[in-house]
């Protein structure tokens, strides 16, 4: 017993170190992209301010990050589209959108047609 019970003067200190560290409190926002709520944190907000942002974020973090990724500028991966082989029929994925009048072909038989 004892050894977790704090002092009255500790727990003040704690109260206005909180305090003054709670400038900014959470809040909860919803994503424009996906609508789930997400946490604007206030250390987000902090840095915002920081940066001299007038605009709070309009997306959630899986959405920010899925933009930044998608951004071709960035140089990361190509993003692939599901698509269904039209000679085998099996489900592939092509680094272009599909086209309906045009038949997408998995690697193996692409492969296959190619050596033809
Ligand atoms: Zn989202
Ligand atoms: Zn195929």
């Amino acid at each position: 017993m004892g050894a977790k019970t704090r002092s009255a003067e500790e727990v003040t200190d704690i109260i206005y170190l909180g305090g003054f560290l709670n400038m900014f409190e959470d809040k909860t926002l919803v994503c424009r992209d996906c609508g789930a709520e997400f946490v604007f944190t206030a250390g987000e907000q902090e840095f915002y301010a920081e940066k001299g942002f007038q605009n709070e974020p309009t997306r959630c973090k899986a959405c920010r990050l899925a933009r930044k990724a998608s951004r071709p500028a960035a140089g990361g991966a190509r993003e692939m589209h599901d698509a269904i082989c039209a000679n085998c029929g099996k489900p592939t994925q092509v680094p272009f959108l599909p086209r309906e009048d045009r038949p997408v072909y998995c690697s193996e038989c692409y492969a296959a047609m190619r050596s033809i």
